[in-house]
């Protein structure tokens, strides 16, 4: 995380306060930028100068059954609002990111995804309503019937402000999962992992070890998950006190100290050695036996780790994510990984996972594989690690591949253009000068892609 920016923060309570915002916007001249709760990697919610209209505090859950499963909600919810609200009646969210923080309207700006995505697909695509409010004051409730619903979820804060949501969660018998970590010890294994187990898991995900090459390259540890039938449960599994990890480490040491560990590893030769040493614990410890986790455990474990990002401080890092078509993504990921380790700029964290197409505007989903990839960032490489990833675009882009603003740092506009193609930015801006005909609503990424 490099991105920043100089501008007013204003906070609303309610639907009323967005409007007022606006107005406030329009009489003073500046451009809005819409911010959830600041989870995504680059510059989506932030705009030099402008005003910031802050979700967080519409944060009020509005109406929950736990019949239907149906949870009703101001935008300003989060993920971990949601889980725990309706874990202890037996109902988990459909989708989430692998951490619990995204607010609702993050979400659904974004559309995000997460390991289950090759089947459960983006969150969108569990939400039965949205509401917004546009630039001029107007308010719409939209649902899967509207063609605008798969424009306003993936737009990126460009459209509208969404202030509530109303999403179908997924029932669960128990709130642990059964996981399997299986060691994987090249590209071809990491592949073949994936297609067997995609058939049935619930929950798939790789880590790979970004520092091996040869015949090693590709190694690292999958993990497959199942949800737990309830005889299969471990008592009282659905309370929230099951789910929530403990903040101390081995012999009491907080998690919090993590980030200080962490730091005097925060260079190649450290990383090399801490990506190789996970590699050979995962050849032994627990490999192919499978156990039990809780959904929040195995979910979101980074939130678990205080201040994590602290780790790679002062020059912080940037996440780069790309998609790509099943029958290129092996040759393109490995050529990635070929090409940081030539310019000795290898990510310190590479994870896997597999989707499915959806059909919202700008939308990140491929039938195929995406990789993240956490790459430390220092003014002195700031221009090497940027001509990497254009390169690696380069790659993805010949493959028909797709990127995701929320980990976005270095998409240039032409990039844009051809993943998105004319079609969808046209239809882009024909929805943006209906609804947004001042163009009041941008971002720092928008500017840099060409999007406003
Ligand atoms: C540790 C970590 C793990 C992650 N894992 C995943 C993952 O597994 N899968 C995944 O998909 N993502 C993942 N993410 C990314 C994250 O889920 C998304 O970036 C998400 O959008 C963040 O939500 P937020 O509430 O923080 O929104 P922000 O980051 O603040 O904003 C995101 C977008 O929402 C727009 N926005 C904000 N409020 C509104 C509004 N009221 N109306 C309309 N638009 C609005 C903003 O303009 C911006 O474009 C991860 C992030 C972190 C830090």
């Amino acid at each position: 995380m490099v991105s920043g920016a100089d501008a007013f923060v204003f906070e609303p309570r309610t639907e009323a306060d967005v409007i007022r915002v606006f107005q406030v916007a329009r009489e003073s001249g500046r451009k809005v930028a819409l911010r959830g709760n600041g989870r995504s990697y680059g510059d989506a919610n932030i705009a030099e100068e402008a005003i910031v209209l802050d979700i967080c505090r519409m944060n009020r859950i509005l109406e929950w059954n736990p019949e239907t499963g149906v949870l009703h909600a101001e935008a300003g919810v989060t993920i971990e609002q949601l889980w725990r609200t309706s874990l202890g009646d037996g109902w988990w969210p459909p989708v989430v990111s692998g951490t619990m923080f995204p607010t609702l309207a993050g979400a659904l700006a974004m559309n995000i995804h997460g390991k289950n995505a090759f089947h459960a697909g983006t969150i969108g695509e569990h939400v039965t309503a949205v509401r917004a409010v546009l630039p001029s004051g107007s308010v719409l409730t939209l649902t899967p019937a509207d063609d605008a619903f798969y424009e306003l979820i993936s737009s990126a804060g460009l459209l509208a402000a969404i202030t509530e949501v109303k999403i179908q969660m997924r029932a669960v018998a128990s709130g642990d999962l059964r996981v399997l970590p299986l060691s994987i010890a090249n590209w071809d294994e990491q592949f073949a992992a994936f297609e067997s187990l995609a058939d049935g898991a619930d929950y798939l995900v790789s880590w790979i070890d970004a520092f091996a090459s040869g015949r090693s390259a590709g190694r690292g540890l999958v993990h497959a998950a199942w949800y737990q039938e309830e005889s299969g449960a471990r008592p009282h599994s659905l309370r929230e006190d099951h789910q929530d990890l403990p903040d101390t480490l081995m012999f009491g040491l907080p998690k919090s100290m993590m980030s200080n560990f962490l730091r005097p590893f925060n260079r190649r030769g450290g990383m090399r050695l801490i990506n190789a040493a996970k590699f050979r614990a995962s050849r032994t410890l627990g490999n192919g036996r499978p156990h039990p986790d809780s959904l929040v455990g195995f979910s979101f474990l980074l939130d678990y780790v205080p201040n994590w990002r602290n780790a790679y401080q002062p020059g912080g890092f940037i996440q780069y994510q790309s998609f790509v078509p099943k029958e290129h993504a092996r040759r393109v990921f490995a050529e990635q990984f070929r090409l940081a380790q030539e310019v000795k700029q290898e990510p310190f964290l590479a994870v896997m996972k597999r989707h499915r197409p959806d059909r919202f505007l700008f939308s990140h989903a491929v039938d195929g594989y995406s990789l993240a990839l956490d790459f430390k960032h220092t003014a002195k490489r700031h221009d090497d690690l940027w001509r990497l990833c254009h390169r690696m675009n380069d790659l993805v882009l010949a493959a028909g591949g797709r990127f995701y603003f929320a980990k976005d740092s270095t998409l240039r506009p032409s990039d844009v253009t051809q993943y998105l193609g004319e079609e969808t930015i046209a239809r882009f801006r024909a929805r943006k000068a209906e609804w947004d005909p001042e163009g009041m609503l941008t971002s720092g990424l928008a500017q840099r892609v060409g999007l406003v």
